[in-house]
């Protein structure tokens, strides 16, 4: 496995592996990398020649008042959990690297992006949609594999890459929990004994919704009251948001009567925890 910090060393094992015939996975991460992110690595794996996992934590996706400073990085770690999985090639650059100091071009994709997470955190996919389009660049990837965890992020890529006409397929890959259904998050490393505790009642909140919508609820103000009551019940716990949207579009739906995608985020102490699930209205 090769790990490189420069753009040009990506580039040149890129064009030696296309003029081989390889195809190319890429699985962009900020590292401290966990089974969750070595679920996208074996997916690429599984679908692609090379598989190229990047890891960076891009300060421009950060709001101001948000973690860039304190988001936990481990180097040494990540090459393991990489290697382990037979990646091929780790790209690890500076911001330096990524953002000279005359940068100055952004990737911005509307009105998916004022939803959800996108509503709370200005700026945020501005940032996730210019740090994956320089990626995309500089590893011409096949695929891309992204995960359902950060459901609206995979939703805005695709919506860019189908806009920019990226030669690129998105795959998204299944959310992966801890033992008690907690979503497995490098920040959950934040948590304190009791708020690791805490933290299982956003899985809990999803169970119950779930529970109530294979018996026939299809209110979403009914089934998000219980889910707020569950959360609320947990000292620990405070709700940034609840909500059911439209899986395509991301419009908030009242009844649940079309392919849906419920999304919670909830503090858990300052740590803030994401999760979600689909309704699939067909049944399937
Ligand atoms: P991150 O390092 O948090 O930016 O995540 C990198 C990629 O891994 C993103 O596509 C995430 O959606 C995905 N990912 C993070 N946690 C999980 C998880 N628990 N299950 C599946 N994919 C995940």
């Amino acid at each position: 496995m090769n790990v490189v910090s420069t753009i040009k060393e990506v580039q040149a094992q890129v064009k030696a592996w296309r003029q081989a015939g390889y195809s190319i996975g890429l699985v962009p991460t900020m590292g401290y990398l966990h089974e969750g992110h070595q679920s996208l690595m074996a997916a690429a794996k599984k679908d692609n020649q090379k598989v190229i996992v990047t890891i960076f934590v891009n300060p421009i996706q950060f709001g101001p008042s948000e973690d860039l400073a304190s988001y936990p990085r481990d180097l040494n770690r990540d090459k393991i959990a990489c290697e382990q999985m037979g990646v091929d090639l780790i790209f690890c650059p500076t911001v330096n690297e990524m953002y000279d100091a005359n940068f100055n071009s952004y990737v911005d994709v509307n009105d998916l992006t004022d939803a959800l997470c996108g509503k709370r955190r200005p700026g945020h996919f501005k940032g996730v949609c210019t740090v994956v389009t320089k990626l995309f660049n500089i590893t011409q990837p096949d695929r891309a594999y992204f995960g359902q965890k950060d459901a609206q992020q995979l939703a805005v890529i695709k919506r860019m890459v189908n806009d920019l006409n990226f030669d690129i397929e998105i795959v998204g890959c299944p959310i992966v929990r801890e033992a008690d259904g907690l979503a497995k998050s490098s920040r959950n490393s934040y948590l304190s004994e009791s708020e690791r505790s805490a933290s299982v009642c956003l899985y809990q909140a999803i169970e119950r919704a779930k529970a109530m919508i294979k018996q026939g609820e299809k209110s979403v103000t009914i089934i998000t009251k219980v889910m707020h009551e569950l959360i609320t019940n947990q000292p620990l716990a405070k709700i940034d948001y609840i909500e059911f949207v439209d899986l395509t579009s991301l419009k908030s739906v009242d009844m649940l009567e079309q392919d849906s995608l419920c999304a919670l985020a909830v503090y858990i102490g300052k740590t803030r925890l994401i999760d979600n699930f689909i309704y699939q209205h067909s049944g399937r």
